[in-house]
């Protein structure tokens, strides 16, 4: 039996999950190539752990935490990866540890979702998953491809119908910025697109903010990527907001973000539309730095 509960690697989780138990059921990412992202680049190598594991895992959590928590989380960065009954049970044993738990929520990329197909998923939801969080970053395939997300808009596209087609909640994440001042029109053109053919329960937007030893920070330095400054992240939000024709909650809950815009879409699409106006008349100069250059 485990003396405690066992992590490898860096805790990253989405911040609505701060408050879940957080038991890793895989280690590192799959995937790991998104130039944009450093949370696994130095390792842990990928590693999907053993049922057995991660259930010791559970045990030790139920009999030590004394139920202070009724959300789990399934770090690390592809969870859906794992062998779909591996997961369900998995799934089915996290329910019956934590009867009352109020959601069970992964992370799971576009790509491999697509690969686990409507059944499976469907097998998954059953079981007690609750919510998937996925980045689409962007609608726009160039992005998508110079970032090296790994998957293209329409598998974005199909990935999140399954998704929801399950009957699982579906977080998407979007980062303003990401096409630079090249692709700004373009990305939030075909970001909105995709999301009003998917029409995600929840929509969370982050600014892109290079980090240390990234391959997209080179990009910067060598000025084949131009970083947008806060105004033009603002009309990003903007028109991606104004664009939107969707039934979803869209949150802002990143410290990256120059402002936080939060509402209900599309009731409260005016007075969001409203604080970005008021953003865009201050000066550029009284937002936080473009570049922080110490991550
Ligand atoms: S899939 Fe997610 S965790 Fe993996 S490299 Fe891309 S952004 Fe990072």
């Amino acid at each position: 039996m485990t003396k405690g509960l066992r992590y490898t690697g860096p805790i990253y989780r989405p911040p609505s999950e701060a408050n879940s138990l957080l038991v890793q059921a895989t280690i590192g990412c799959p995937w790991n190539k998104c130039t944009f992202c450093m949370v696994y680049k130095n390792g842990p190598k990928f590693k999907i752990r053993l049922v057995n594991e991660i259930k010791e895992d559970l045990l030790w959590a139920k009999q030590n935490y004394n139920l202070a928590f009724n959300t789990v989380f399934f770090p690390s960065g592809n969870t859906i990866i794992m062998k779909t009954e591996d997961f369900v049970e998995i799934l089915k044993y996290t329910k019956k540890l934590f009867p009352n738990l109020e959601r069970i929520t992964i992370y799971g990329s576009a790509q491999y979702i697509v690969k686990k197909g409507l059944d499976d998923l469907k097998k998954i939801a059953k079981a007690g998953l609750s919510r998937i969080h996925v980045g689409l970053e962007s609608g726009d395939d160039i992005v998508l491809k110079h970032v090296k997300k790994g998957s293209s808009s329409d598998i974005q596209i199909k990935a999140g119908k399954l998704v929801k087609k399950a009957g699982i909640e579906l977080s998407e994440y979007i980062i303003l910025g990401l096409g630079g001042k090249k692709r700004t029109k373009e990305h939030i053109k075909e970001t909105v697109k995709a999301l009003n053919k998917i029409n995600p329960d929840f929509i969370r937007i982050r600014t892109f903010l290079p980090k240390m030893n990234t391959p997209i920070l080179e990009e910067i330095q060598s000025g084949a990527f131009q970083i947008l400054s806060p105004h033009e992240v603002l009309q990003e939000t903007y028109n991606l907001i104004k664009g939107l024709n969707v039934t979803s909650q869209l949150f802002s809950d990143h410290y990256t973000n120059y402002i936080c815009v939060n509402g209900k879409l599309p009731e409260e699409r005016d007075t969001m539309l409203l604080a970005i106006e008021t953003a865009l008349t201050r000066d550029e100069k009284s937002f936080r730095e473009v570049f922080i250059g110490t991550e």
